[in-house]
C-alpha cells in the first residue's frame, strides 16, 4: 500500500512539478489527523489542524450530496461507488494551495482526495471524485489532470 502510494505520488509530482501536495501528504502519512466515518459510509480524515466537530453535521450532507448526484450524473452500469467512498477524504487546513501552478481547492492523487477543509461544497467534492473515477476506471491517466474528460463540464456543477 505504501509502496503504491508512493508510486503514484512520485508520477503525480513529476507530472504537477509541484511540492505542496507532497508536503501534505507526509504528514498525512505521519497518521496526525484524526479519522471519522460518517454515516453514509466515507472515511474523513482531519489534517486541517482545526476542530471540525460542529461542522460535520453540513461536511457530511455535502458528501452524501455530492455523491449521489454524481453518480446520478456519471450515470454508469458500473459505476466504482463502494471503490470511490473506500477514497479517504482528507482535510487540508484553510491556507493558500497551489496545484499545477493554479490556486486550487483540493487535488487527488487516485488513492486520497484532498480538500481545503473551508471548500468543503458538494461541486468540489463532485471534481475530485470525477478525478478518482477516471483513474480508477483507467479512462485517463493519473485522472485526467489536465480536466479534457467532458464529464467535468458535465457533472461538476449539476444542481445539487
Ligand atoms: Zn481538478
Amino acid at each position: 500500500m505504501l509502496g503504491r502510494l508512493l508510486l503514484v505520488l512520485c508520477s503525480w509530482a513529476i507530472l504537477a512539478g509541484c511540492s505542496v501536495p507532497i508536503i501534505y501528504v507526509k504528514q498525512d502519512l505521519g497518521l496526525g489527523g484524526r479519522k471519522i466515518t460518517i454515516p453514509s459510509g466515507f472515511t474523513i480524515v482531519n489534517e486541517s489542524g482545526r476542530d471540525i466537530e460542529e461542522k460535520m453535521k453540513a461536511i457530511s450532507d455535502a458528501v452524501e450530496l455530492g455523491f449521489e448526484t454524481l453518480k446520478t450524473c456519471i450515470n454508469d452500469s458500473e459505476f466504482p461507488g463502494q471503490e470511490l467512498k473506500d477514497v479517504p477524504l482528507v482535510l487540508l487546513p484553510p491556507e493558500m494551495l497551489y496545484v499545477l501552478g493554479k490556486k486550487s481547492a483540493g487535488f487527488a492523487d487516485g488513492i486520497r482526495i484532498y480538500l481545503r477543509s473551508d471548500y468543503i461544497w458538494a461541486s468540489k467534492l463532485r471534481h475530485e471524485w470525477i478525478h478518482v473515477y477516471l483513474w480508477r476506471t483507467g479512462r485517463r491517466a493519473f485522472g485526467d489532470i489536465f480536466h479534457r474528460d467532458p464529464l467535468f463540464k458535465k457533472c461538476e456543477y449539476v444542481l445539487s
